[in-house]
């Protein structure tokens, strides 16, 4: 059994999975790659946690928010560049209400969130701080006031609006001050008795940040934000329970199926080495030559060495980190637009805690693969 080390405690808190409402539909190719002939587009939803804490002793509760969507108006609620780079990606992106509304239709008041917690400050994650009321602080990973503080209209090139934040506490996590680190990231024990921790995820965006919430003495969610966007960049990778097997044996409706896992191998990048772009050959040189043991994406980069990562390294290993804890039987992992643990999943006003009981794990480990039947019928009609 696989397992890394969580310091132990029995202190936990609530985990409830806000649904955020974005529905999109954007191209693979700024995300993940090589290519997969087939999976051009993914559809993404957006999801943002409430996290409550209760003092066994008082019963006091404090809250926090990680993450919290779009706001849901982007011509208004975003300067004119980040429009330009949601429209560049072509599809649609729509967002029904802010996630203030949905705490307050449930009876959350936004005056009992002490804090929000960016993931990272990108349009999807931010939210629209400025409807909590300012008793509420807003907390950024490391360097995110230096690159985009004071936001648009002063800094004309900030991708989110000065408005959001002004006249509040905002306070950037210092993971440098803490000596804690859980598998091999450095942490921050939010509540200071063991059941929330800030992790350092960095690569994505600055600052980017991921938690790990234990919801019972020996239980924890891993919340990953965008370090992927797909399961698909996360597994298989070779940890327990985490091969690509045969005993797997998926229904997939546009495939003559149930499918064993090795039917994916087909469209899995090293099932035909030739065939990966000369750009990528760099991380493909590194990893085993193993479909069973290789995600079938990795994070993305361009001829040009372009890639939607601030750092693509740090980028990778932190994927890297997510996959042992992914191989831990007691960490269920996240991430913000896992669209394939939809149905698996409950949401806010539910929590989440019982995931291990509800099995949420199993259900939703290969699900990703349901959105593979057309790139796998596109590779058996080209052999
Ligand atoms: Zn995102």
């Amino acid at each position: 059994m696989s397992t890394i080390h969580i310091p132990l405690s029995q202190s936990t808190v609530q985990v409830s999975i806000i649904d955020t409402t974005l529905d999109a539909n954007l191209p693979t190719a700024p995300f993940m790659g090589p290519p997969i002939a087939g999976f051009d587009r993914f559809q993404l939803i957006d999801y943002a946690f409430l996290i409550t804490h209760k003092d066994p002793t008082t019963g006091r509760e404090r809250r926090i928010m990680f993450d919290l969507g779009s706001p849901k108006d982007p011509d208004k609620d975003f300067p004119p560049t980040t429009n330009k780079v949601i429209k560049s990606f072509g599809g649609y992106v729509k967002i029904d209400k802010n996630v203030s509304e949905i705490l307050t239709e449930h009876g959350v008041e936004l005056g009992s969130i002490e804090a929000v917690v960016w993931s990272h400050a990108h349009f999807d994650h931010v939210g629209r701080p400025s409807l909590f009321p300012y008793s509420t602080s807003l907390l950024v990973g490391p360097g995110v006031k230096r690159s985009y503080f004071p936001g648009y209209p002063v800094n004309a090139a900030s991708p989110i609006l000065s408005r959001e934040f002004s006249n509040r506490d905002v306070q950037e996590l210092d993971f440098n001050a803490s000596d804690l680190e859980i598998g091999s990231l450095k942490a921050i024990d939010y509540f200071k008795d063991g059941s929330f921790y800030l992790l350092s995820a960095p690569g994505h965006a600055v600052g980017h940040i991921n938690a790990l919430a234990r919801t019972t003495e020996d239980s924890f969610i891993y919340l990953a934000g965008d370090s992927f966007h797909h399961a698909s960049e996360l597994r298989p990778h070779g940890g327990v329970g985490a091969s690509l097997s045969d005993s797997l044996s998926l229904k997939l409706p546009s495939l003559s199926c149930p499918c064993s896992g090795s039917r994916f191998h087909l469209i899995h990048p090293l099932n035909e080495r030739s065939r990966i772009p000369e750009h990528y050959r760099g991380y493909y040189d590194q990893v085993p030559n193993d479909p069973d043991r290789v995600p079938f994406h990795t994070l993305s980069e361009t001829e040009s060495g372009e890639t939607m990562a601030v750092d693509l390294r740090a980028a990778r290993g932190t994927v890297e980190a997510i996959q042992r804890f992914d191989s831990d039987p007691r960490v269920f992992v996240i991430a913000a637009h896992d669209t394939s643990l939809r149905g698996v999943l409950e949401y806010f006003p539910k929590t989440a805690n019982e995931w291990r009981e509800n099995g949420w794990k199993e259900e939703g480990y290969w699900l990703f693969l349901k959105e593979f039947g057309k790139a796998v019928e596109v590779a058996e009609e080209t052999q």
